[in-house]
């Protein structure tokens, strides 16, 4: 985890609580007002919240499986039978991505892509689960790049990562010019994201 815990951060980790039994989430490298934060959270106060960086924690790191884009080799539903723990990093997507990952790739753990485009920290989450748990490939998950995110009747804003594609609750189909019918789908966001946008705009991404 990065020093900070940015408020799109917190969202984005409730939401993975709704995926992933929080007893099987860890967060390392917390900081005293990151750990109060998510103490604080009535979702993640189950998980295991541990100031220890990953390095000072007894885990053999062959077991550790880095998810990075950098990686020259693609998650696949195997891995989940060599590795023990997936590592993430806690860290606010930016945009152009500045490559924090970086800093736990150099100490040399294992590691996997989900393709090189940025996705943001729950969606990185989500795909991997999806690949071990339904042992799905990659390519079979529907996936938006750059949606752009309407905030109001004349406002939208472009999130600047990669999101998994969900079918449109609100809106079931759309009619094709060929006269197919296909089925409307938007980005799978933490619940409560778009309030936020609306109070933030595209600030947070910009360094
Ligand atoms: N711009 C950031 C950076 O500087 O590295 C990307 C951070 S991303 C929001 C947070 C974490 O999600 C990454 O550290 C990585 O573990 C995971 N992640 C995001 N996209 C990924 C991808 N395409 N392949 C593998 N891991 C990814």
């Amino acid at each position: 985890m990065e020093d900070n815990l940015h408020e799109w951060c917190l969202l984005e980790y409730c939401h993975i609580a709704t995926f992933i039994n929080p007893h099987h989430l860890y967060f390392t490298n917390l900081s005293k007002s990151s750990e109060m934060s998510l103490k604080n959270s009535e979702i993640l106060k189950e998980a295991n919240l541990l100031t220890e960086n990953i390095t000072n924690i007894n885990l053999s790191m062959d077991k550790i499986c880095l998810l990075d884009p950098a990686s020259n080799q693609v998650l696949e539903p195997t891995d989940g039978d060599s590795f023990e723990y997936f590592l993430f990093g806690g860290i606010l997507g930016d945009d152009p991505p500045r490559d924090r990952t970086a800093e736990l790739r150099r100490l040399g753990f294992p590691s996997r892509n989900l393709g090189a485009m940025q996705m943001t920290t729950d969606t990185a989450l989500f795909v991997t689960n999806k690949i071990l748990e339904d042992k799905t490939s990659i390519n079979q998950i529907p996936y938006i790049d750059f949606p752009e995110i309407k905030i109001d009747k004349t406002e939208s804003v472009i999130m600047p990562f990669r999101y998994v594609a969900i079918p449109d609750a609100h809106q079931s189909t759309l009619q094709t010019t060929n006269n197919e019918m296909k089925q409307n789908i938007v980005p799978l966001l933490p619940s409560g994201m778009i309030d936020l946008l609306k109070k933030d705009g595209d600030m947070a991404f910009e360094f």
